[in-house]
């Protein structure tokens, strides 16, 4: 039967009227690939139906917060009966303590924790922080590290931004910008020039330890050591942005699967299982600089929102069984290896990589390492490979430029389905112009 998306068609027209470009983000438009948004009408597990009764194996997963897979019962069940006590408080609640006690297990580099409403806030006021506490205005960013839309930092930003090709924003003063300092991901030579250029100014690095903003890359061996020697020799404070990374690479995040210590650390997607959450720690002197313990001004209506800290609290249990990530790990690698062999069988220039429960895919001849490299990869090629999965119920991100996404609730037959679906789209790309 052919597949039809008549209703998501109708829903996007209408929701054009009232929302701009019909969506509340733009990653979730289609531009990067052509055709139009799939309106969702509810996800189960590794599922999502759209309101046509299309089913999808989901790679996606809310760009990354589903660890567990849509409506995990545990989750569900933790969001209704908090839900049933009530929905806020603006008072202290203990659930707070119990999700920064999580965070704090998994992640020896926190200390402390302060929970925010989402990835952007968490990595704003990281950044207000090392300032704060370092006396220094300059920010070292990386090209193609997507840190959320706060004005500082969207500069030169990665895949929302990088797919719609305004890697910066109107609206954006250079005044506010004129703090930000960005570097090519992977050189170490580059932010060496940068502290000479700047000696004494730059309040921090922030990186994302591994790439998964311009699509996934990886951190080659001994960067992530590089920064946190630079850093702490040119007295900047060292901020891992694990936002995406965090409880989703490893439980620790990318900082226990590399070894490295950072001195701030922002988290958000998996620690809210799905509800809106960001968190940002790290050590204990610095984080008493956060009012009300100390004077750099932070605050939040809703943050520590009993909805999210209980999703939040029952994710991150449900993620610290045992053997969760060595089978995400399993699958993931299954399925970018899957993929690799297939199009090395076919001839189409396919680099595949993986990590934990995160994997990425580029139409490219060279292995990619930084934006340059990403963004000279194939991106006919990938609308192609993307709107045949699409059409034969296969949810991949509607961009390359986007890291992919395993959860605990994905089966083998999951991944046997996709690879035989991919095959027919790697032929399909093959001829793509
Ligand atoms: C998603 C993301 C953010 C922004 O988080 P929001 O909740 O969308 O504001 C920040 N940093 C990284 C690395 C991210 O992946």
């Amino acid at each position: 039967m052919e597949r039809t998306i008549d209703r998501s068609v109708r829903l996007f027209s209408e929701a054009k009227e009232v929302l701009p470009g019909g969506v509340n983000s733009p990653v979730r438009s289609f531009r990067a690939v052509g055709g139009q948004p799939l309106f969702i009408q509810r996800g189960k597990g590794p599922r999502l139906w759209d309101v046509d009764g299309n089913e999808y194996i989901d790679y996606v997963l809310s760009w990354g917060p589903l660890l567990a897979g849509h409506a995990h019962p545990v989750v569900v069940r933790a969001v209704q009966e908090a839900a049933e006590r009530g929905t806020s408080f603006g008072a202290p609640t203990e659930a707070e303590t119990e999700l920064a006690r999580l965070i704090r297990e998994a992640i020896p580099s926190v200390d402390m924790v302060r929970l925010v409403n989402s990835g952007t806030e968490a990595t704003m006021s990281a950044i207000r922080l090392a300032r704060a506490a370092t006396g220094r205005s300059k920010v070292i960013k990386f090209v193609g590290c997507y840190h959320g839309h706060h004005d500082a930092l969207l500069v030169r930003a990665g895949s929302g931004a990088l797919t719609l090709g305004v890697p910066d924003s109107p609206g954006v003063p250079q005044e506010i910008v004129a703090h930000t300092l960005t570097a090519p991901y992977n050189s170490l030579e580059a932010v060496e020039r940068l502290f000479r250029l700047y000696p004494e100014e730059i309040a921090c690095i922030i990186v994302e330890p591994v790439v998964g903003n311009m699509g996934l890359v990886l951190p080659e061996n001994g960067y992530l050591q590089g920064l946190r020697q630079l850093s702490q020799r040119h007295g900047a404070l060292l901020i891992f942005d694990e936002v995406m990374t965090g409880f989703r690479v490893a439980y620790g995040g990318a900082q226990a699967l590399y070894g490295i210590k950072p001195d701030l650390t922002t988290l958000g997607k998996v620690i809210g299982g799905g509800l809106p959450v960001g968190a940002y720690g790290g050590r204990r002197d610095l984080m008493e600089k956060v009012a009300p313990a100390g004077p750099m001004y932070q605050a939040g209506t809703l943050s520590g929102n009993p909805l999210a800290t209980a999703a939040g609290i029952a994710m991150l249990r449900l993620a610290a069984a045992p053997g969760v990530y060595e089978d995400l790990e399993a699958k993931t690698r299954r399925l970018a290896l899957g993929l690799k062999e297939m199009a090395d069988r076919l001839g189409v220039p396919l680099q595949t990589s993986s990590v934990g429960g995160m994997f990425g895919f580029f139409f490219n001849e060279r292995p990619v390492k930084d934006f340059d490299g990403a963004t000279a990869s194939n991106t006919r090629r990938y609308a192609a490979f993307f709107t045949e999965c699409l059409d034969h119920g296969v949810y991949f991100a509607p961009s390359q430029f986007e890291a992919g996404f395993m959860s605990m609730a994905h089966r083998e037959a999951d991944i046997d389905r996709t690879l035989e679906v991919a095959e027919d789209a790697l032929r399909a790309a093959r001829y793509a112009r």
